[in-house]
């Protein structure tokens, strides 16, 4: 008698079960679909601009880039992924001044930990979000940030004539009233 209660008892567990894992594939089958059937959607592929895929120098309009050769994110990087050379430049009025050289970025060693964008004292770095970064060979995986070639800063305008203060301007007119009187 207890062998069929126990029989009943595992069948009714079976459909149990059945009925709890119909209810998911229910539920799946009318979830919207968010398969992407990449490579066919290139053109319309949506990727979430928080997504961290390289990182990149930001330029402005004009092509200049904010980096100020500090190398505060070199520092930071836990595993030696940035690579900074610097050069010293001479500058209009005969100053010195040290200037970035080469950005080298080892995409292949990076670990999107997001260090280097943080602690960068002039918001000069940010991550793309372009992840087709599939190549044949580990050494196109370093590159250079800083591509673009150098703009020159414009040259600073001269400085304006100090204006006359108004109490010695009326005195000078009077003065040139009594020389011609
Ligand atoms: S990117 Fe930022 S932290 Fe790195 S060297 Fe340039 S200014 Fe300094
Ligand atoms: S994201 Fe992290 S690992 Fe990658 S370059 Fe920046 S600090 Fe280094």
């Amino acid at each position: 008698m207890s062998s069929i209660k126990e029989y009943f008892a595992s069948v009714g567990k079976g459909v149990s079960s059945l009925v709890k894992g119909m209810q998911v594939t229910g539920k799946e089958l009318v979830t919207p679909k968010i398969t992407e059937c990449y490579p066919e959607n290139r053109d319309t592929l949506q990727i979430a601009d928080r997504f961290r895929a390289e990182l990149t120098l930001k330029y402005d309009a004009e092509g200049r880039h904010k980096c100020i050769a500090c190398g505060i994110c070199q520092m930071n990087c836990p595993n030696g992924t940035i690579k900074l050379t610097t050069k010293m430049v001479e500058l209009p009025d005969g100053k010195k001044k040290r200037k970035l050289d080469k950005y080298m970025y080892d995409l292949g060693s990076c670990t999107f930990c997001m260090l280097c964008v943080t602690t960068c004292p002039q918001d000069a770095l940010e991550f793309s979000n372009d992840f087709e970064q599939a190549v044949f060979s580990r050494d196109s995986l370093v590159k250079q940030l800083n591509y673009k070639p150098e703009v020159e800063d414009a040259p600073k305008p001269a400085a304006a004539p100090a204006k006359q203060p108004a109490a010695n301007a009326s005195q000078n007119n009077e003065a040139s009233k009594t020389e011609t009187n």
